[in-house]
């Protein structure tokens, strides 16, 4: 009668879990456990808004588990010395666990294996949540991607929508004594944005299902459109999830799969359109897996001698607070402040404007981001800080700046969602609202800051610093 552990980490799921069903199929009895050990993720332990969902979803799990008559047993410290605890306490023969691509886990995890069979505990590890583990797929032997496009290419061409694993149920679920509970691992910080983020999402499996039903039966046809619009329910705010391993890529194509085929007509379009920006998050992956030092340095190494602006308080505490002077910054900043997420085009300006309107290192904006975002992770995080300041893999080319005013009155031309978040601006007339600076008397009025820069003179400054570069 052997005993498994499965070992949750960043896969907050019951369905499409290879290493849980693995373990069910070859054990009598299963200790799904957790270790809150954010110490190993230095320096990127998840940030504020990360922690509070990390406690929604481990409550999600702990609920599923116990409506199937088990429980997820919670411990903390250091993972290597509680798991051998846990193997003693239970006599488990074996650790199951899906994998990570970060590198300081990828370090853990190797450590962690190679000391558990040394002490005779078998260690079955399974592919992560990605289509294709980073190391599947390359240009030629040995040469990780650094094109967007031409992995995409080959990517795409080996995807098919497979039937994603169902949960399994009725085991002999073990239970020990010891577990902490979840207010012991001290997740759900104080924040003062908490009541907005459980506002605004449902973490855990069920809430991540419910998601993609919904974009499916709602957005899907018009994604490849609305995706840009960021007053509409246009993309599917499946990223958090997605991070946290509440559903799996796989469970995706899969189900929009199905959608599309019923709805037929042009929602291929949304549907090829919505698997590249998957592709985005798989690229990212790749490239934190092969070049590791770029969560902290950047890709391009020109960029090493890059005059950034020394950073002052004051300067970085108006755009955190979203005091720009630039409403669409200001409105994407702030619905980053209540709400935990941002919309994508409107993260691109925001960080475009810290980048090469306030000339501060992206590593600025990264740091905020993953202090407040729900969906932080430090691929993605990484890959797009870079891509907007021009140092990364595939960059924008430095000198095409966002203009946020144009970006505004292009994306959000009647400025609903410039309304939502500035609601100080909603007095203006409609011709003002993208540009409000050009009436002072009306913008003192309505007690909106003027722009902290003039963009275009900040971005003429911008291109003479990437000008002086060395080649
Ligand atoms: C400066 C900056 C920082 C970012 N930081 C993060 C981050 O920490 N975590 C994160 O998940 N995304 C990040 N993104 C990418 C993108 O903004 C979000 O993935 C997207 O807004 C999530 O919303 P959604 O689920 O509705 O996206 P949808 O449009 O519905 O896209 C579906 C999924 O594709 C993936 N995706 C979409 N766009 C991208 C992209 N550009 N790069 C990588 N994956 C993508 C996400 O997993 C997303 O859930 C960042 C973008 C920028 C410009």
């Amino acid at each position: 009668m052997s005993t498994a552990i499965v070992w949750f980490r960043r896969d907050l799921r019951l369905a499409d879990h290879a290493a849980l069903a693995a373990a069910c199929a070859g054990h009598a009895h299963v200790l799904p456990v957790y270790i809150h050990a954010p110490q190993e993720e230095a320096p990127w332990a998840p940030g504020a808004a990360s922690q509070w969902w990390l406690h929604q979803s481990l409550g999600a799990l702990s609920e599923a588990l116990a409506r199937q008559g088990g429980r997820l047993h919670l411990a903390a410290g250091d993972s290597l010395r509680e798991l051998e605890r846990l193997g003693a306490q239970s006599g488990a023969s074996a650790v199951y666990w899906l994998r990570c691509y970060e590198p300081a886990l990828i370090a853990r995890d190797t450590r962690i294996k190679a000391a558990l069979r040394e002490r005779g505990v078998a260690v079955h590890s399974y592919p992560g949540n990605v289509w294709l583990e980073p190391w599947q797929i390359s240009r030629a032997p040995g040469q990780p991607y650094r094109m967007f496009s031409p992995f995409w290419r080959k990517l795409r061409a080996q995807l098919t929508p497979q039937q994603p694993l169902r949960a399994p149920h009725a085991r002999l679920w073990m239970k020990l004594p010891g577990s902490l509970s979840l207010a012991a691992l001290a997740l759900a910080p104080r924040i003062p944005w908490a009541a907005g983020l459980a506002g605004n999402w449902r973490p855990g499996e069920a809430g991540a299902r419910e998601r993609l039903r919904r974009f499916g039966e709602q957005a899907l046809p018009d994604y490849a459109v609305d995706r840009d619009r960021p007053a509409d329910p246009g993309t599917s705010r499946l990223s958090p999830h997605l991070h946290f391993g509440e559903i799996t890529p796989r469970q995706v194509l899969y189900g929009l799969h199905k959608r599309a085929e019923r709805l037929g007509g042009g929602t291929h379009a949304g549907l090829e359109a919505y698997l590249r920006e998957l592709g985005w998050r798989e690229f990212a992956c790749h490239l934190l897996y092969h070049f590791p030092h770029t969560s902290e340095g950047s890709f391009n190494p020109r960029f090493a001698a890059f005059p950034w602006a020394e950073p002052d308080e004051r300067t970085l505490g108006r755009w955190q607070s979203g005091c720009t002077g630039v409403p669409l910054v200001d409105a994407g900043m702030r619905e980053l402040w209540s709400t935990g997420w941002m919309h994508n085009r409107v993260r691109m300006i925001a960080a475009s404007f810290l980048t090469k309107n306030l000339l501060l290192h992206w590593q600025h904006g990264a740091r905020w981001f993953w202090d407040t975002l729900v969906d932080a992770d430090l691929a993605s995080n990484t890959l797009n800080w870079q891509w907007v300041a021009g140092c990364g893999a595939d960059a924008a080319p430095y000198f095409r700046v966002f203009n946020p005013f144009t970006q505004a009155a292009r994306f959000d031309a009647e400025a609903r969602y410039l309304k939502r978040w500035l609601p100080e601006l909603a007095v203006l007339p409609a011709k003002l609202l993208h540009e409000p600076w050009r009436d002072p008397a009306a913008l003192a009025r309505c007690g909106y800051p003027s722009p902290m820069v003039e963009p275009r003179a900040a971005r003429r400054a911008a291109l003479e610093a990437f000008a002086a570069l060395p080649d």
